[in-house]
């Protein structure tokens, strides 16, 4: 049909480590998101799922072309990285705890 809300280059594009989509912010508040797997298929349109604004995505599919396109191994990958970058981030925010909780104490009593 044509009918684009706008077309956009896939270097404007954000990249969703977690859940592996490209995506760009759509006027409703959502995003448009397109799948790696997606472009390796040649498909070029982004959907919002909050509206039904799409956006074609310039892409060069040579790019994506190499992409493994088999559900498999796109899930075990995915559920590795998530639990190693969950520890990490929960040892920071306890790191944060430490240094952080005392601090406002010290000042109030000194004061
Ligand atoms: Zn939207």
């Amino acid at each position: 049909m044509g009918a684009y809300y706008d077309e956009i280059e896939i270097e404007d594009m954000a990249w969703d480590e977690e859940k592996r989509v490209y995506h760009y912010p759509c006027p409703c508040g959502d995003r448009f998101e397109i799948s790696r797997r997606q472009l390796a298929n040649y498909e070029d349109i982004a959907t919002c799922p909050s509206c039904s604004l799409i956006i074609r995505v310039v892409y060069d599919p040579l790019d994506f072309e190499d992409e493994p396109p088999d559900d498999d191994g796109d899930e075990s990958e995915e559920s590795e990285e998530e639990s190693g970058s969950e520890e990490e981030s929960f040892e920071d925010a306890l790191e944060n705890l430490h240094i952080s909780e005392p601090q406002p104490r010290q000042v109030a009593s000194t004061v």
